[in-house]
């Protein structure tokens, strides 16, 4: 365990987060969500948007060499072993990270991938090469409330963005799938880890936080560790998910 999520300098990782924490302002948080909830740049099936995933590998993740599509059906399997008859659990591991189709509409790696943090207030210390934060042009110009209000709601802060707000805003904006709002809330925000692992951001908790974030720990322990866990993808396992997409989604959706 020890050995995995090591971030070290001068690698692909620590370039992404630069650009990241320069580019990442509360401005350009705020285009991109606006640009996004629009949800006018193609129609797809989430199937589609699954096997787009085949050669796609995560450049931010120092744990992860695989294609995308193994990590998802890896993810849910590691999920349908504990939790067999949550059908919707699973579901959500397998499509947790679809949001990375963002690659395809031209957008960067660090507008796509990489741990999250909130936009319009300080930043924490919690965040990973928080250095380069000191290249952000608006690096130390909120305080730690920032333009946010105590308990105001995780759903209200600008969370740098990227494949989890663009999928939960997908999910949001379309309705013939019925995927629950716990499961939007935990797409949402399973890349914000100086929140969920880095214990920072409880100022602006509310009750429905609270549940996120245990909901969150528990999925993040089926989410990590792809390396270390090969689990086999066999055709039957793909068509089990197959089948379990099908009774979630119907037809296209707008993304
Ligand atoms: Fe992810
Ligand atoms: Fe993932």
């Amino acid at each position: 365990m020890s050995e995995l999520r090591k971030y070290e300098i001068n690698t692909s990782q620590y370039e992404l987060y630069k650009q990241m924490h320069e580019k990442q302002t509360l401005d350009y948080v705020m285009k991109k969500r606006l640009q996004y909830s629009k949800l006018n740049n193609t129609k797809m099936s989430i199937k589609e948007v699954l096997s787009r995933m085949d050669n796609f590998i995560d450049p931010s993740d120092p744990d992860l060499d695989v294609p995308n599509s193994i990590h998802a059906y890896q993810t849910a399997e590691r999920i349908r072993k504990k939790y067999p008859q949550d059908k919707e659990y699973q579901i959500i591991g397998l499509i947790h990270d679809l949001g990375k189709i963002l690659f395809e509409f031209g957008e960067e790696n660090w507008s796509v991938v990489g741990d999250t943090y909130v936009a319009g207030c300080e930043y924490p210390k919690s965040i990973v090469y928080y250095d380069t934060l000191k290249g952000s042009p608006d690096f130390d110009k909120y305080t730690k409330i920032g333009i946010y209000e105590i308990g105001c709601g995780l759903d209200k802060l600008n969370i740098t963005f990227g494949h989890d707000e663009y999928l939960f805003q997908v999910l949001k904006g379309n309705d013939n799938h019925n995927i629950s709002q716990k499961y939007l809330d935990i797409i949402r925000y399973h890349s914000f880890y100086p929140w969920h692992t880095g214990g920072d951001y409880y100022q602006f908790m509310n009750e429905k936080d609270k549940t996120t974030l245990k909901n969150i720990n528990e999925f993040n322990s089926f989410d990590l560790y792809s390396k270390e866990d090969p689990i086999e993808i066999t055709e039957e396992v793909k068509a089990y998910y197959d089948k379990l997409l099908d009774e979630y989604f119907k037809g296209d959706l707008s993304w």
